[in-house]
């Protein structure tokens, strides 16, 4: 990556499970369609009304590890005991073209970015606290008492990353942290609203 010269800029944005990021991240996209976010490949299966080549770049694990091989990937992490990885098409080709990109991504793979691309920008969204982001999980009842565990668990290690970004953005109250997050990605709202 190295004789890489990045010229759009790149964000990624971190969050616990729980943290809002979904609904944050598509207030994002109403505000500002032209963001161009990375579509990154996943091995999981489609969740609800999720789409191949919008929402993840859906993949088996046997073409995963081929892209893997043939060197396709700037990053790759297992997620939950699924592969999960930014292709070079969607990242490189983007910033070398001069736009900027989003990356959403688990916290290690947000640190890798960094050292590919010193000058990315790491955004870390986080719950009020720790007591609330389980309540959230809780409440959303959408996982079964195992699997909240290990989102509870996987949140409370990536919580623990939190220092290592360069911004942190409480989702206390969702409007806020919106337009905090247009603030560093430089899109603030150009209407109505305080800013
Ligand atoms: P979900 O299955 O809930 O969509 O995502 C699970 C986790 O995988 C989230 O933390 C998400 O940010 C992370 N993730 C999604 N795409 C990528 C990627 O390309 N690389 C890495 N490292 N993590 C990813």
């Amino acid at each position: 990556m190295s004789n890489v010269v990045p010229r759009g800029k790149v964000y990624v944005i971190s969050a616990p499970s729980g943290t809002g990021k979904t609904t944050v991240i598509k207030r994002i996209k109403e505000i500002h369609p032209e963001i161009r976010f990375s579509i990154s490949a996943a091995t999981r299966n489609p969740r609800g009304a999720e789409v191949s080549g919008k929402d993840y770049h859906f993949m088996s694990k046997t073409e995963f590890m081929k892209k893997v091989e043939a060197d396709e990937f700037v990053e790759w992490e297992e997620v939950f005991g699924n592969l999960y990885g930014t292709l070079k098409s969607e990242l490189v080709d983007t910033v070398i073209k001069g736009e900027d990109v989003i990356l959403e991504i688990d916290v290690k793979g947000a640190l890798n970015i960094k050292k590919q691309f010193p000058e990315s920008v790491l955004i870390f969204l986080q719950p009020p606290s720790i007591e609330e982001l389980i309540a959230r999980l809780t409440g959303r009842n959408t996982e079964k008492p195992e699997e909240l565990e290990r989102r509870i668990a996987r949140a409370e290690l990536e919580f623990s990353f939190s220092d290592k970004f360069d911004h942190c953005v409480i989702n206390n109250d969702l409007d806020a942290c919106v337009n905090e997050v247009l603030l560093l990605i430089s899109k603030p709202k150009t209407f109505g609203g305080n800013l």
